[in-house]
């Protein structure tokens, strides 16, 4: 297990940040870290990466325990902190070489990291003359120098424009699949956007921690169906595993089933018993987003 995380909790003072955390995380996986600010999700990196210790529970990273053994966590962690701080008067190059000097590396590869990161266009800049997007590569460059096996990136594409946000994104799809990559964002499409797994944080507490793709099987199912007439609540009510209906507008209704098998036959079969026609019938997705919302009680 790359990371294991086992009851944490932090209180900054009398204030609980993190309460009684546990998920462990597998090579190859980018797992997103998804919650409303303030959730606890930097507090959570932190202690990942060694910065700040727990107030209770233990976490090991390659099966070091983080409070330890700090110097192996660190050796195998690349962090990327929030709002990267970087020093802005350094150019490229010497901003690279002085984070390898600080993990004492002898003879960094530095220019094979440049051209990795997608940094060469502007290489030999200083830092202040990069845009947002090309400081962020300076970023995860920096994190990526000791060729770490564990990836924590916390907030990696907040303040970027749609371009640079879909090239850092790929740019973490491809460093991020030989290594444990744990991403924190409040965006629910970033997620579906890179991520394997997505755990949802709230209050300090998980509240959901699934694979993508069973989100994509979900146990339900949301049919929205328009007739030609009205029909009563009550009749579609005889359809069968139904559990909620929503008139929508008009003779618009959303339907929601408690299966995940395809319902749609069943509603032609009931318009046609009842003398309807359909004029359209969908399924409506059950998306991370709508989970997410429904989980931290966003409106
Ligand atoms: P997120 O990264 O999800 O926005 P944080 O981990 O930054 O959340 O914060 C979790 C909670 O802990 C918030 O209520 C925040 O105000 C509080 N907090 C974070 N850092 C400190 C600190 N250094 N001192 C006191 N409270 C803090």
């Amino acid at each position: 297990m790359s990371i294991a995380v086992s009851e944490v909790s932090k209180y900054y003072g009398s204030q609980q940040a993190l309460q009684s955390i546990t998920f462990h995380l597998k090579k190859g996986e980018i797992t997103g870290f998804l919650g409303p600010n303030g959730a606890g999700k930097s507090t959570m990196m932190k202690i990942i990466t060694g910065y700040l210790a727990p107030s209770s529970g233990v976490v090991t990273v390659n099966g070091f325990d983080i409070t330890k053994h700090r110097k192996k966590v660190q050796e195998s962690v690349g962090y990327l902190p929030e709002n990267n701080p970087l020093y802005l008067d350094m150019y490229v190059r010497e901003y690279l070489k002085f984070n390898a000097g600080l993990h004492n590396m002898k003879n960094p590869s530095i220019e094979d990291l440049i051209t990795r990161t997608g940094l060469t266009p502007e290489a030999h800049k200083k830092i202040e003359a990069l845009s947002k997007g090309y400081r962020q590569r300076v970023g995860l460059a920096a994190a990526l120098l000791h060729d770490p096996e564990v990836l924590i990136l916390d907030e990696p594409t907040t303040g970027l424009d749609p371009n640079q946000l879909v090239d850092i994104r790929k740019l973490i799809k491809t460093v991020g699949r030989e290594k444990t990559v744990l991403l924190s964002t409040h965006i629910m499409q970033e997620v579906e956007a890179i991520c394997d797994r997505a755990i949802i944080i709230d209050h300090g507490m998980i509240v959901a921690d699934k694979r993508l793709d069973e989100l994509k099987d979900a146990k339900e199912q949301v049919l929205v169906v328009e007739f030609d007439y009205r029909v009563e609540e009550m009749a579609l009510q005889q359809l069968p595993r139904v559990m909620a209906i929503k008139n929508t507008t008009r003779f618009c209704y959303e339907i929601l089933f408690d299966t995940a098998k395809d319902m749609r036959p069943m509603v032609f079969d009931f318009a046609y018993d009842n003398g309807l026609k359909i004029l359209q019938l969908n399924k409506k997705n059950t998306t991370l987003e709508s989970l997410f919302q429904e989980l931290t009680k966003i409106t």
